[in-house]
């Protein structure tokens, strides 16, 4: 890892700029907790001047209007400038986030994807004409203007440039306000865009404290659109603050999914795929499969299975390739992780693997994996999202029980489904609540596809050509082929 920073500032037009304020706060990293960083505190003037920029590039600089192919270019050199600095990039986000950094490897390379791929979907768009006689309408799509970019702790990497990606594609200008725990590798984007030809402006940084620099960008006025990825609380906290401009929203929040295995799937599969569904990335992932419910002829050897696996997943230094799971990103998060631990046991769940720091690791944000058996629904630990290597599984005698277990909490983001019947796989997946099913596979992604969730996990779709409709606007011209029968009023 090239040489960590020792403060970290917002990028506004073009240049590293210190706060407005000069205060800062400070960053530590979750193995040794230890602060190594200062980074800029910005606040509504740091805001301010950077949607100011970034609108002055908007309206008299050349990206909105750029070719498609010309933006492409420079999104494919973004690409490129992630790539070469992938290793970096991937370190950067181990030591500032504590992912094992074979997951956070992924990351990397998945951020670049992103980029590549908005490139092609710009290149390739095309807008609607509609000809009727005597009347012709076709679509001009126009980016929206200043996009306000709010992004969490869990691999912000890849998260910053699931947004960026498509709305700088789309000819938006930018601001972008980091997770104020995982600052440290957004500070490579600058560089990264300065290289790529991001003309001066139209990608901009203001770090901070969310309820300081992340409300001030969603209460400016200037800012049209708001992509937030984050809880759930503070999504309904960004919409009543939006509702004052009637600002256009898309909303990325928690989840709680379930995953569901009948008697009847391919159990060593099954197994392998919640054990890493919900374990993988810490367990700090938003489609993290963290209720498994399995049908009841198998749910003592599926209990058991779990059990006897995480007990040897690997938790330990982050850096350590061979490690599976690494430390929690802070101490705050860390407690608040371990406090569900102590409620499990509270509510009367059974404790049948983890639930404790590991013997070997005195200090650093590190907990076992954990499985809770025999969770009932009115348990909290079935309700609320944990974000952390926790797993609760819970046994049900029937296809109705299944669904109905599956849909008895408030969000609906993920649902996996494990079983060789195939009729049964789509009837359950038409009537699970979640915004993204997946059918015996855990979460593999294509680009294309939407991505967001229902109830309380989100409003609004990501990914593909949702993201552009978010990102710009479409707007009709309807053209009188010949004379048009007015109504003569007054005549
Ligand atoms: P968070 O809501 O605490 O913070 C997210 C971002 O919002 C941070 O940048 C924070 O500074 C900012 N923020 C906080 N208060 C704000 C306010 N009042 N106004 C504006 N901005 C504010 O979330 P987190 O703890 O960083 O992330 C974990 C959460 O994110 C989990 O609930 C997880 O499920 C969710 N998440 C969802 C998805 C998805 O795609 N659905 C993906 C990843 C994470």
């Amino acid at each position: 890892m090239t040489a960590l920073p020792e403060k970290i500032e917002h990028f506004i037009g073009g240049r590293h700029v210190p706060g407005v304020s000069g205060r800062t706060f400070g960053v530590a990293d979750p193995v040794s907790n230890r602060v190594y960083a200062q980074a800029a505190a910005g606040d509504a003037e740091d805001v301010d001047r950077a949607v100011r920029a970034a609108r002055s590039a908007f309206d008299t600089g050349r990206w909105p209007g750029l070719a498609a192919r010309a933006r492409a270019k420079i999104l494919g050199r973004i690409a490129d400038g992630i790539e070469a600095r992938a290793q970096d990039i991937a370190a950067m986000e181990t030591f500032d986030t504590g992912l094992p950094v074979t997951q956070a490897r992924g990351q990397a390379a998945r951020a670049a994807e992103n980029f590549r791929y908005f490139a092609d979907v710009i290149v390739a768009q095309h807008e609607d004409a509609f000809s009727s006689p005597g009347q012709l309408g076709y679509v001009l799509r126009r980016p929206a203007g200043v996009a306000g970019l709010i992004t969490p702790w869990n691999t912000p990497f890849m998260l910053e440039s699931w947004k960026l990606a498509p709305a700088l594609a789309s000819g938006c200008a930018v601001v972008l306000k980091p997770a104020e725990w995982t600052p440290l590798s957004a500070s490579l984007l600058p560089e990264i865009m300065t290289e790529a030809g991001v003309p001066e402006g139209v990608f901009n940084i203001v770090h901070g404290i969310g309820e300081e620099a992340g409300a001030a960008l969603v209460a400016h006025p200037d800012v049209p659109l708001i992509s937030f990825t984050g809880e759930t609380a503070t999504g309904q906290v960004i919409m009543r603050s939006a509702a004052d401009h009637l600002k256009g929203l898309s909303m990325e929040l928690g989840g709680k999914s379930p995953c569901v295995i009948f008697a009847d799937a391919d159990l060593d599969a099954a197994v392998d795929s919640a054990l890493f569904g919900v374990m993988s990335l810490n367990g700090e992932r938003c489609t993290a499969g963290s209720r498994i419910l399995a049908e009841r002829a198998v749910y003592e050897t599926i209990v058991a299975r779990l059990a006897e696996r995480a007990a040897r997943v690997r938790v330990g230094d982050p850096s350590d390739p061979a490690t599976e799971i690494g430390a929690l990103v802070h101490p705050e998060h860390y407690e608040r992780v371990l406090c569900y631990v102590g409620t499990g046991l509270a509510e009367g769940a059974r404790l049948v693997a983890g639930g404790t720091r590991p013997d070997a690791l005195a200090d650093g944000n590190y907990l076992a994996a954990t499985v809770f058996a025999d969770v009932k629904p009115c348990m909290r630990i079935f309700q609320e999202e944990i974000f952390g290597p926790v797993v609760c599984v819970t046994p049900f005698d029937s296809e109705e029980e299944a669904v109905a277990l599956a849909n008895a909490t408030r969000y609906g983001l993920a649902a996996y489904l494990w079983t060789n019947d195939l009729r049964r796989a789509h009837r359950v997946a038409a009537r699970v609540e979640s915004g993204m099913t997946w059918v015996n596979s855990h979460n593999v992604r294509d680009l294309r596809t939407p991505f967001g969730g229902v109830k309380a996990s989100g409003l609004g779709r990501e990914g593909g050509q949702h993201s552009i409709d978010f990102y710009t606007e479409s707007r009709i011209v309807h053209v009188a082929l010949g004379d048009t029968h007015v109504p003569r009023f007054g005549a």
